[in-house]
């Protein structure tokens, strides 16, 4: 067929050698295709892109989150090399803002080595562009796994929500995988499989075995938190995440497109669009925790971000700048409680080994 996206005719094809595909095989194929995926081919950052993400929305997300590592540093007994990970680093902005910000720190800079967590070749490049000269040794991955063992803090934003979604349907005869088919009109469909899903329910909390039929219920494969807990409790450090999603498991589908800042059909225009689903945090957490670390959260980004300090830190970039008006904007995005901004959307947790204490943000009250 003509005009068909190459991404879509092989997805066809495989449906028409394997059977309808699960949700999270075809997100990962969008998303990482090595060919035609979404961030294998494009950067998809800022305001002419399809997203803008907080390091993207001003410098002092990053800033504040150098600030953040580095009195987790020395909360750590200020070791004398620590790996700084970065799950997901985008354009590289979050780094190269907490970098800077960590030069007022000289004996935090000195035992930094820097690790990024990237899958696209492409962005890779533009996170090296980006982090050349910035003066601390660093190196890219793959894959958290692939990262050498030690002291570490790991830091993810934005990162878990991309990460591959499956769903399961409630019917009267229990819980069944939600696939993509070509349905009869020669369209990519949402189907199910045909027998339920062994045991589901007995898997599932508590609280949601009740469901009636038609209930949706998204789970993701636990690998990159139990690695992400590992590494906290081996290297004796910390790790940060934020990310949009639920603080307790529920029901419901999430998972969702976007293209250019605009919502879309997720099964449309696969490799060009982004997709992502909200991130279960009371599952993130549950399989860090089981690693033997001890977790703090969630408490909305906007909170997190007023306890580093953003509006002090806005105040005196606003005392040193022409465009006053720009940092109050980018404040009023980052920590701002309506339904455009993100202080309410994203939340924020930490993770530590039981030996360092709270990180900074979660004191209690
Ligand atoms: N943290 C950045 C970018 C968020 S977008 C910001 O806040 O601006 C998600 C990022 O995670 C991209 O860099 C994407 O390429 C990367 N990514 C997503 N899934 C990944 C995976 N499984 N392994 C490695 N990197 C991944």
């Amino acid at each position: 067929m003509h005009g068909r996206l190459p991404l879509e005719s092989e997805i066809r094809r495989r449906i028409a050698v394997a059977g309808p595909m699960p949700v999270a095989e075809y997100m990962a194929l969008c998303l990482f295709d090595h060919e035609h995926g979404y961030y294998t081919t494009r950067d998809p950052f800022g305001a002419r892109g399809d997203f803008i993400t907080a390091p993207e929305v001003s410098q002092m997300f990053g800033e504040l989150i150098g600030l953040w590592m580095s009195a987790v540093w020395k909360q750590m007994g200020a070791p004398e090399n620590v790996r700084l990970i970065e799950l997901g680093p985008g354009r590289g902005t979050l780094m190269q803002d907490a970098l800077r910000a960590i030069q007022i720190v000289p004996d935090f800079r000195a035992a930094i080595v820097v690790h990024l967590v990237e899958a696209s070749p492409l962005l890779q490049a533009q996170q090296e562009a980006a982090l050349e000269g910035a003066g601390v040794p660093m190196f890219w991955h793959p894959t958290l796994a692939e990262v050498p063992k030690g002291p570490a803090i790991v830091i993810a934003n934005e990162f878990f929500d991309a990460l591959p979604v499956n769903q399961a349907i409630k019917t009267d005869r229990g819980w069944h995988e939600r696939r993509i088919e070509i349905d009869d009109s020669d369209q990519l469909a949402f189907t199910v499989a045909p027998e339920p899903i062994p045991f589901f329910q007995s898997l599932l909390p508590p609280g949601l075995r009740e469901a009636r039929a038609g209930a949706i219920f998204e789970w993701r494969s636990d690998n990159e938190a139990v690695e992400m807990g590992r590494r906290v409790a081996d290297g004796r450090g910390a790790a940060l995440v934020i990310d949009y999603g639920h603080t307790e498991s529920g029901l419901g589908e999430t998972f969702q497109a976007v293209g250019q800042h605009a919502f879309a059909d997720p099964l449309t225009n696969p490799g060009n669009l982004d997709l992502t689903a909200h991130v279960d945090f009371q599952a993130l957490m549950r399989a860090v925790e089981a690693m033997g670390v001890a977790s703090f959260g969630p408490i909305d980004q906007s909170q997190f971000l007023r306890r580093l300090g953003i509006e002090q830190r806005a105040a005196s970039l606003k005392a040193k700048a022409a465009h006053a008006a720009d940092i109050d904007q980018a404040l009023a995005r980052l920590i701002g409680h309506d339904r455009t901004a993100m202080g309410e959307l994203f939340k924020v947790v930490g993770f530590a080994h039981p030996s360092i204490g709270v990180p900074p943000g979660f004191e209690a009250g």
